[in-house]
């Protein structure tokens, strides 16, 4: 029952800092998921955690044990890598127990442990099938159980779906996040999907160059980002920049309500609200309310975004398409409610990712 504890990790490539001070507990039994855009210093990070990379700095422990200096093939890490890596010209069975024979484990209790574990990820049937004759997601799955097979304290993974296509990526998902809870593994998957990361994880790190920008449980990602990075890059943000009057929000001479706010007046800030937040539909309540003309409408699917024009600037508000939404006319003049619980204040330094 041991967490695994990176405190001051760092990776510099010459002058590329590629990771930089990142203090995180990964609990054991718990599915992390490592989210960021490209470049922001997932997979480097994951390869210091395996061993595969040396930090430059910082120190690495698996509960009472300094891993820092210790070789990958003493960590006891099993790893599924983006292009799964099998051996072509092993089948299913041989790629699974490889690790077990080089290890010095008998052949006829290597294949047994093989079974098992192609059981475990219902692939018994194809044990004797080459490589080359398998789908995407069965080769996936080859990988897990060869991952598995040595029966790793922690399972890592480098974006494990990023092969496979969207239909059959997301099945994976809920499979892998099954099979995790099921063994009650340490896990470690990098991803740059937030769907997947949603999916999957009991805690989410949230990173941007190099750095990490939150750590938290999915929920409190979404619904309590941290920065304007996070309120971004997490879900979808309108932004608009306001100065804090007399505890409210002074934003293009309206004067908004927020639930909290911890700032000094005349404070510059940057707020950001979540599409599916903002009201336009039916009665609105006080206060907090902006005009608005309508600019863009579009239906995805069982949502609807309308896009206005405020003197806010421009906000999309997104809706359940339920039997009773009403239509929305292009250049039509109507009003939103912004409420007070759904407006994130942060410092007007903050950079917003998209708009780079
Ligand atoms: P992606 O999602 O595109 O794989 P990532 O978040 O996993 O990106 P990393 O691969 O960890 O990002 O790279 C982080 C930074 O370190 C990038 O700027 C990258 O160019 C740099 N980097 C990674 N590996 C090396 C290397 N071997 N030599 C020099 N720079 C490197």
């Amino acid at each position: 029952m041991s967490d695994l504890i990176l405190r001051g990790i760092r990776k510099d490539y010459g002058k590329v800092r590629a990771v930089e001070g990142v203090d995180l507990t990964f609990t054991h039994g718990e599915l992390t998921a490592l989210l960021g855009p490209s470049g922001c210093g997932k997979t480097t990070l994951l390869r210091m955690i395996a061993g595969l990379e040396d930090p430059t700095a910082g120190s690495l422990r698996l509960g009472g044990t300094d891993l820092t200096d210790v070789p990958a093939h003493k960590r006891k890490f099993g790893m599924v890598f983006q292009n799964f890596a099998l051996f072509p010209h092993l089948n299913v069975r041989e790629n699974v127990c490889y690790a077990l024979i080089i290890d010095g484990v008998a052949k006829a209790r290597a294949h047994e442990k093989a079974h098992e574990l192609l059981d475990l990820v219902q692939l018994s049937a194809f044990a004797d099938r080459r490589i080359g004759a398998l789908s995407g997601g069965q080769r996936q799955r080859v990988a897990i159980a060869r991952a598995l097979a040595q029966e790793p304290e922690i399972f890592l993974l480098d974006e494990p779906m990023s092969a496979l296509d969207a239909n059959l990526r997301e099945a994976m998902q809920v499979e892998l996040r099954m099979l995790q809870q099921r063994l009650g593994i340490t896990t470690i998957v990098v991803t740059h999907d937030q769907r997947e990361a949603m999916t999957m994880a009991d805690k989410i790190v949230v990173m941007s160059s190099g750095r990490v920008e939150q750590f938290g449980p999915p929920q409190d990602i979404y619904h309590k980002p941290q920065n304007a990075f996070v309120a971004d890059f997490i879900g979808r943000a309108n932004f608009f920049d306001g100065v804090i009057r007399n505890k409210t929000i002074e934003a293009a001479a309206f004067n908004l309500e927020a639930a909290t706010l911890n700032f000094t007046e005349g404070a510059p800030v940057r707020v950001a609200v979540r599409p599916e937040q903002v009201h336009l539909d039916g009665t609105l309540p006080q206060g907090n309310r902006v005009p608005a003309q309508v600019t863009f409408v579009r239906d995805v699917g069982a949502t609807r975004d309308i896009h206005l024009e405020t003197p806010l600037g421009r906000l999309i508000v997104e809706y359940a398409l339920g039997e009773k939404a009403r239509a929305y006319a292009l250049g039509e003049e109507v009003e939103v409610h912004l409420p007070p619980k759904a407006l994130y204040v942060y410092p007007a330094a903050d950079p917003i990712p998209s708009a780079a």
